[in-house]
């Protein structure tokens, strides 16, 4: 089990990515998310750091692509910049030994769901030559979006795993709550999506949300509302055996990752 926080730990004063492994160690826990949401602005020399002391540390490092993406552009410029910032994205997060990147994969527009499917999978297609020509070992990670304006219900994603290479999903437990894919304050639920899903290795964010009939409002910390709960989902994940990582994306970020992992060691 690997838990940890989206970006630099709040506690962490003045930290670097790099400060952020050992004070994340410190505390028990054991992911870091680099978060590139506002452009990639690390160097290769960073990266590279990151590496050498999350391996050193038992770190697990993932990444979450820039927000200012559309791969259902109509605008081809629009789509080239998308394609970009994933490129980048990928580019550091390997060097970085991140084994996936998240992404927001943009909108459904009025283009209808079937329309807006094709555009997101050849987009993720023309991805691939660039993975394999700098041997990029980092996973494209579109995530199950919170809005339901936003491309990415869990079939939608699930079917992209099948037909594109070097994708897997990243599974946002709150947002497939709030777009009421699942209902994740019941126990069942949890079980339902692992069988429907049924994958080796799990990329979750976690958060509790505040929600209305568009999805998605905001993120809420661990423990505030129970919605999602996360003590049925972490009994769900040690009761199947779910090989996981867990990514805390809430407004205090360690303080819940320590909610779970403390509820974690009590399994
Ligand atoms: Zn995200």
């Amino acid at each position: 089990m690997h838990i940890g926080t989206a970006g630099i730990p709040i506690g962490c004063k003045n930290c670097s990515s790099v400060d952020a492994l050992k004070f994340l160690k410190d505390m028990g826990l054991n992911a870091l998310e680099l978060e590139f949401v506002r452009g990639v602005k690390m160097g290769e020399e960073t990266a590279k750091k990151i590496k050498n002391r999350a391996d050193l540390l038992g770190v697990k490092i993932s990444s979450h692509a820039p927000y200012y993406i559309n791969l259902a552009s109509d605008d081809p410029n629009k789509l080239e910049r998308s394609l970009e910032h994933i490129k980048k994205s990928l580019y550091i997060t390997n060097l970085a030994g991140g084994h996936i990147t998240a992404i927001h994969m943009g909108y459904y527009q009025n283009l209808g769901k079937e329309e807006t499917y094709k555009r997101m999978k050849n987009a993720l297609k023309s991805l691939g030559e660039f993975i394999e020509q700098y041997n990029i070992k980092t996973k494209m990670g579109p995530e199950t979006a919170g809005k339901l304006s936003q491309f990415g219900r869990l079939d939608e994603l699930l079917r992209l795993m099948e037909e594109v290479e070097y994708v897997e999903p990243v599974f946002d437990i709150a947002h497939l709550h709030a777009t009421r894919e699942f209902d994740f304050t019941k126990k069942q639920s949890y079980y339902d999506f692992f069988n429907k899903t049924n994958l080796d290795h799990y990329h979750f964010h976690f958060s509790e949300i505040n929600y209305g009939e568009k999805g998605e409002r905001n993120h809420l910390n661990v423990g505030e509302t129970m919605v999602p709960n996360y003590k049925y989902f972490l009994d769900v994940v040690k009761e199947l055996g779910i090989d996981a990582t867990i990514i805390l994306e809430t407004p205090d970020l360690e303080v819940s990752a320590k909610k779970l992992l403390d509820y974690w060691n009590t399994l």
